[in-house]
């Protein structure tokens, strides 16, 4: 079964470990095998072995590098249906929401390729007496990616496609739910013509993070996951010299203008809210209304859309997203229903008895209607189907709702007036940004990455900042006198 052993220098093996943990499918709620989590030891072998692959790895030509990116790409295309099969099965997204997030694994693979160009260096020639400065990249070396369970494949491909392609060796730790998915990667690096130990997998949970933040081998951490956790890990890496970027939760406003096409807002607010069961980081959260006028006219559109929608198993074609990943997690999405009522909000779609009939982590999708921000519905980051539907004032109100949260990941707006959708980019504090565009998720040649609460550490791990989060500069200045320069024999004590 993939995702029950690590993956360590070539080779899938329990560990020296002797604790294991349940991976769930959560569209039945049944156990499908346990995943033997690894110690501190099995962690030292496997950081001891990646940096002694990382070395020889890094001494290979970019040229033999690209080339095992281009072939990674091809074997991910190849083998798109188990990828999507074995993230269905442990998430519960459906097929076509996995092959969506396969997608994005390939853009993040495709512009790895361009390794060497965003690596290249500056040159200086004689910047005084004959002297050139010039910057190099080098790999920083052994690089902990540590992942989350709602993107299985593409964020373990996202933090490692670039950290490899530049020279570096991986240690993956995927979410302990979710292993499938990198074991199978693991596998097709092995087929692109990685070399054995420049990719590795060790499964577990926090005590395998802890054992990796205090690996003095491990010189760069990513992280994907929760702000709770993402805190943590940017304290204690930062604390143990590492280089460190993390990327955390969300709550994403989309503002919708009394001018924008409703319809299509609607539209796209059911979709890019509940898409996923919404376990999606950039997942619209609630929608913004300005104008009562404009809220009951999307009230009016959205409503029958969200009853409309139907849970079901990720390998049911006619669903439109599965269950959430957890049994806890469907308490959490119930439990947050109920508060949104007791605390004043509007209950006006209630999914929480959807697929209670079956014995899988289901529940549909809810909407409530008048949330304030004094609500936790509007606090709290759920993520699972329950939405909510704010009202103000004006695009001034707007903008002050969606920057007063701690959290700054996506923010979007719909409207036809460039004025209104300038001034949302120019003040609104969050670091990826939708004109009309409701899941505003850059390409894999740009930037991705949050503001405030919703990332730690000021790299991108993600698009062209990844090649210098993952590279080390040196800066060099030289001199080739000529044999018999008399100059370069004088003391000189003057600072130069
Ligand atoms: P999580 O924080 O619970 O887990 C993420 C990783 O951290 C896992 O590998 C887990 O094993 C590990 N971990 C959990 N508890 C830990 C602890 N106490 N100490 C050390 N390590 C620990 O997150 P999750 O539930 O897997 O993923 C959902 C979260 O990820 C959401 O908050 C979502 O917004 C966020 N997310 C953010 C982005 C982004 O780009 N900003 C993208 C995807 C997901």
């Amino acid at each position: 079964m993939y995702g029950k052993d690590h993956y360590i220098d070539g080779t899938f093996s329990a560990g020296s470990g002797n604790r294991t943990g349940a991976v769930f499918n959560p569209s039945t709620g049944e156990e499908i095998y346990r995943c033997n989590y690894a110690n501190k030891a099995t962690v030292d072998q496997t950081v001891k072995a990646a940096a002694a692959a990382g070395r020889k790895w890094a001494r290979q030509s970019q040229a033999r590098r690209v080339q095992v990116i281009f072939k990674m790409r091809e074997l991910v295309l190849a083998n798109t249906d188990a990828i999507a099969r074995t993230i269905g099965l442990e998430h519960g997204k459906t097929i076509d929401d996995a092959k969506g997030e396969i997608g994005r694994a390939v853009e993040a693979l495709e512009f790895a390729t361009n390794a060497a160009q965003v690596t290249k260096g500056e040159y200086s020639c004689n910047v005084g007496g004959g002297i050139d400065t010039y910057s190099i990249r080098q790999p920083v070396g052994v690089v902990g990616c540590i992942a989350p369970f709602n993107f299985p494949a593409m964020v373990p491909l996202m933090m490692g496609s670039m950290a490899v392609a530049v020279g570096n060796a991986v240690v993956l730790k995927p979410s302990e739910r979710v292993p499938g998915a990198s074991a199978l990667i693991s596998e097709l690096w092995q087929q692109a013509g990685l070399p054995d130990g420049v990719w590795n997998v060790v499964n577990g949970d926090a005590e395998v993070v802890d054992a990796m933040l205090e690996h003095p081998g491990i010189a760069a951490i990513s992280f994907v996951g929760s702000t709770r956790v993402g805190e943590y890990i940017y304290q204690k890496g930062c604390a143990h010299n590492k280089r460190v970027a993390a990327y955390t939760g969300g709550k994403n406003h989309m503002v919708v203008m009394p001018d924008a096409d409703l319809e299509a807002a609607a539209a796209a607010f059911v979709s890019a809210a509940y898409g996923s069961a919404s376990q999606r980081c950039m997942a619209i959260s609630l929608l913004v209304a300005v104008g009562e006028e404009t809220a009951s006219k999307l009230r009016d559109l959205v409503v029958p859309m969200v009853r409309k929608l139907r849970v079901g198993a990720y390998d049911d074609t006619t669903a439109d997203f599965g269950p959430v990943v957890t049994a806890a997690a469907k308490k959490t999405v119930e439990d947050a229903i109920q508060r949104a009522v007791a605390e004043g909000a509007e209950l006006v779609v209630d999914g929480s008895a959807a697929g209670a009939d079956k014995p899988g982590f289901y529940v549909g999708a809810s909407l409530v209607d008048h949330v304030t921000v004094d609500m936790q519905m509007w606090k709290e980051e759920i993520f699972g189907p329950v939405r909510g539907l704010m009202r103000v004032k004006s695009l001034d109100e707007a903008i002050e709702v969606v920057n007063a949260h701690e959290y700054g990941n996506g923010a979007v707006i719909f409207t036809r007036s460039g004025q209104a959708g300038q001034r949302f980019c120019a003040d609104v504090e969050a670091g990826m940004l939708g004109v009309n565009v409701p899941v505003p998720v850059p390409v894999g040649h740009h930037n991705f990455g949050g503001l405030r609460r919703s990332k730690f550490g000021d790299a991108h791990m993600f698009g062209p900042d990844a090649a210098r989060f993952y590279t080390k500069m040196k800066t060099i200045s030289q001199r080739w006198p000529e044999p018999d320069a008399q100059e370069e024999r004088a003391l000189s004590f003057a600072f130069p």
